[in-house]
């Protein structure tokens, strides 16, 4: 060989050298993807190339149903390592092979909007993006892609955006009757901060227990009360319904309009001598052991007065600074009318537990009066209608569950009676049970309803499911489904004032 020859012969030596020992990955790696390692399964006979062109070189020809795995690909070229050789395959014969692995079912939060796909990659088809906040359960995963069920298609999320969700906001709650007035507490000891108190024979949801305490929410606040004056079930069936709450020791504040007043009186009738007048906001405790939608009550005032005062004009929740539309908020039924009944619960306590987590989500946002503040009277369908008419601007929402034999049979519903604003009402809170609490969307309709056709304000009866229905009825007695039916009736409300 001459010396171009010889140098000819190196250069090419060398050439074949670095073709062998950087293969074409080399040559084109910008346009890869690494993946997560996946198993395929050759759908047919397939070539092994050296690089990612049908025009490359064969290594090899892999058999129909070889069992292979790859982590990084060329458009639709796989590299892989086949007996010993290095090479690219076209994806069109490869199948994945399921390598997940199952699970106890769990389940989990959304926490930003999410692609559902049809298989555990990027690249497939997406069948539908499942929003942010949404519960979703899962009991089998590959990789990081969990196959998850929503809205009757079936396929993967990433793992990337689930939270999981612990027992304290899913899992099944038992519900407990407060047997004396209760503070709920920030941490499961005494020397917890206080964060409010309880009333006496109020339901309340258990959703853990440490110690002798239980976790609990109550009025949108989640803390621990001690198990003592705790008693496992709803409060009283029908029979003993009528059983008395001590109301004694409450305070309530004077609600009227600013400027007017309401008479303090010597005894419990408009004839009885007046001892003072109270302005709007005025506190007083309530001396009474019930309290009464109309009719007179006993309070003391802050500077020590005795008294009787017109209950319709007390409010539990402070009012707004200001004159404000008052939104007067009727859980339906009371007392002897338990309302619907199904395995022990009854729709009278469930709506009082809804109706004051509305009212919590809007004092100091409006003027608010419920038509009845415990579960042991019924006010007549006459006066709660009148405890909206005795006001200038009003809003009326009366709170209700429904019930049907047939068990199938659920969803929310809104009824109106008379106006456009009511209209408005009624379909600014349908729309958010519905997205809020995921309930079946039966409409909002008209109907000759006392209640509402008694109203003159702007009126809604607003029924938030079945509680003949085993899902509504899981819903209607969890806690945090309860603060999601308070949240769209509270937001339904302020998107109409
Ligand atoms: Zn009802």
């Amino acid at each position: 060989m001459d010396k171009l020859t010889k140098i000819l012969s190196f250069a090419l030596v060398l050439l074949l050298l670095l073709t062998v020992a950087f293969p074409s990955s080399l040559v084109s790696a910008a346009s890869g993807t690494s993946f997560t390692k996946t198993t395929y399964k050759t759908t047919d006979s397939l070539n092994l190339r050296s690089s990612n062109t049908t025009t490359s070189k064969k290594l090899t020809t892999i058999p129909k149903n070889t069992q292979i795995s790859s982590s990084y690909r060329k458009g639709n070229w796989y590299k892989l390592s086949y007996q010993g050789k290095t090479g690219y395959v076209l994806g069109t014969y490869l199948k994945k092979v399921a390598t997940g692995t199952s699970f106890a079912k769990t389940t989990y939060q959304t926490t930003a909007a999410l692609s559902l796909r049809k298989s555990a990659t990027t690249s497939s088809t997406r069948l539908l993006t499942i929003p942010t906040g949404k519960k979703i359960s899962s009991s089998y995963k590959d990789g990081n892609w969990y196959k998850v069920t929503y809205s009757n298609k079936t396929g993967y999320v990433s793992g990337s955006y689930l939270k999981k969700v612990t027992a304290s906001t899913t899992s099944k709650t038992t519900a407990y009757t407060t047997t004396e007035r209760l503070n709920l507490r920030t941490a499961p000891s005494a020397s917890g901060k206080l964060i409010l108190t309880i009333p006496k024979t109020h339901v309340v949801q258990s959703l853990s227990t440490s110690g002798a305490w239980h976790k609990v929410t109550y009025n949108g606040s989640t803390g621990y009360v001690i198990g003592t004056y705790l008693k496992k079930g709803t409060s009283s069936p029908a029979s003993s319904s009528t059983a008395s709450v001590d109301y004694s020791g409450s305070k309530m504040y004077v609600l009227i309009s600013s400027g007017s007043t309401v008479t303090l009186r010597s005894g419990p009738s408009s004839s009885s001598s007046q001892l003072a007048r109270l302005g709007r906001g005025t506190p007083v405790v309530v001396s009474n052991s019930t309290h009464k939608t109309r009719g007179y009550v006993a309070v003391k005032t802050a500077d020590g007065r005795s008294g009787y005062v017109e209950s319709m004009y007390l409010t539990l929740f402070q009012p707004a600074p200001s004159n404000r539309p008052l939104i007067v908020l009727d859980p339906g039924h009371g007392g002897y009318d338990p309302g619907a009944t199904r395995v022990g619960l009854t729709e009278r306590d469930i709506v009082l537990a809804v109706a004051r987590q509305v009212a919590s989500l809007l004092e100091g946002k409006v003027d608010l009066q419920l038509t009845r503040y415990t579960n042991d009277y019924y006010p007549t369908l006459t006066d709660r209608s009148v405890m909206a008419n005795s006001h200038a601007t009003a809003r009326f929402v009366s709170i209700h569950i429904n019930a049907s034999n047939a068990t199938s049979a659920s969803g929310a519903e809104n009824y109106y009676y008379n106006g456009s604003t009511s209209i408005q009402l009624a379909n600014a809170i349908q729309q958010r049970l519905v997205s809020y609490a995921g309930m079946r969307n039966r409409g909002v309709d008209f109907g000759n309803l006392a209640v509402i056709r008694g109203t003159n304000a702007p009126a809604v009866l607003t029924e938030l499911g079945f509680l003949s229905n085993s899902t509504d009825r899981s819903k209607l007695t969890n806690a945090a489904y309860q603060a999601r039916y308070a949240q769209a009736i509270a937001e339904g409300i302020l998107a109409t004032l």
